[in-house]
């Protein structure tokens, strides 16, 4: 609101009203920076960014921002940094590593629930395999058959745990969609610790499980996707149903 113009020098005062603001890092600012340049694709994969003296003297900015902001796209994964003579920043490329590592944060930082776990599950399982019947290759299938021969062994609760987990990641593999592939690697972790349940694997279940993969597989094998979808739905809907029916914990733990 304008105060009235005070008559003895003429001037107006204004009063403005200002909130508290905050102001990015210098290290921020160049972080965002590089790696809106990077994922552009303007670097590629394996060449050095410009020496840090050099980061310096480009942006103006001291060398212990140059180093931070170089030490965050380190930490998001988009560089590596040796040390040495031939040291320096290194572009890299993002890989399903770094999606994996970020949903694993998210799933432990978070205290996500198993129910959620589990909804995902159903979302995104189905798709995968009705893109596994239209895309699978002689390889993809070979990998599906050895996931379905370690899971009908009479193996440990953590064999039958990682043969399970081998063989839902391989259908993953043969949709040949890389961000369901992601997907489904960034959430085997989980999965594996969320079906962790001495009380709950019995013989019968191991015998379910290997016989649901066996007929997924069947139909992936005929490139059959309704089949597929539906089989799918079947088993990952009805694990679930059966581990929340006994499963005590509501949260999922997942070991560093
Ligand atoms: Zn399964």
């Amino acid at each position: 609101m304008a105060e009235p113009a005070s008559p003895e020098n003429g001037t107006t005062r204004v009063a403005v009203q200002l909130a508290p603001m905050s102001v990015p890092k210098a290290s921020d600012v160049l972080a965002d920076e590089l790696r809106e340049r990077i994922l552009r694709g303007e670097f590629p994969e394996g060449t050095a960014l410009p020496p840090e003296r050099e980061l310096v003297t480009q942006t103006g900015m001291s060398r212990a921002t140059v180093r931070e902001a170089l030490r965050i796209l380190e930490v998001q994964g988009l560089v590596r940094i040796k040390t040495g003579r031939a040291g320096g920043a290194f572009i890299q490329r993002l890989g399903e590593e770094s999606i994996a590592s970020s949903v694993d944060l998210l799933i432990r930082g978070r205290n996500i629930r198993l129910a959620a776990l589990h909804e995902t599950r159903e979302a995104i399982e189905p798709s995968c395999a009705r893109l596994a019947a239209l895309h699978r290759t002689d390889d993809d299938l070979a990998a599906l058959d050895r996931a379905n021969d370690s899971i009908a062994r009479d193996g440990s609760l953590g064999e039958f745990l990682q043969a399970n987990v081998d063989w839902h990641v391989a259908v993953a593999v043969a949709s040949h969609n890389e961000l369901l592939n992601g997907f489904m690697l960034a959430l085997s972790r989980a999965i594996y610790t969320s079906t962790d349940n001495q009380g709950f694997v019995d013989s019968a279940v191991r015998q379910t499980t290997a016989q649901a993969h066996k007929s997924i597989t069947e139909a992936i094998r005929a490139g059959d996707p309704e089949a597929a979808v539906r089989r799918m739905q079947r088993h990952v809907h009805g694990y679930a149903e059966a581990v929340m029916a006994v499963e005590d914990r509501t949260s999922i733990d997942v070991e560093a």
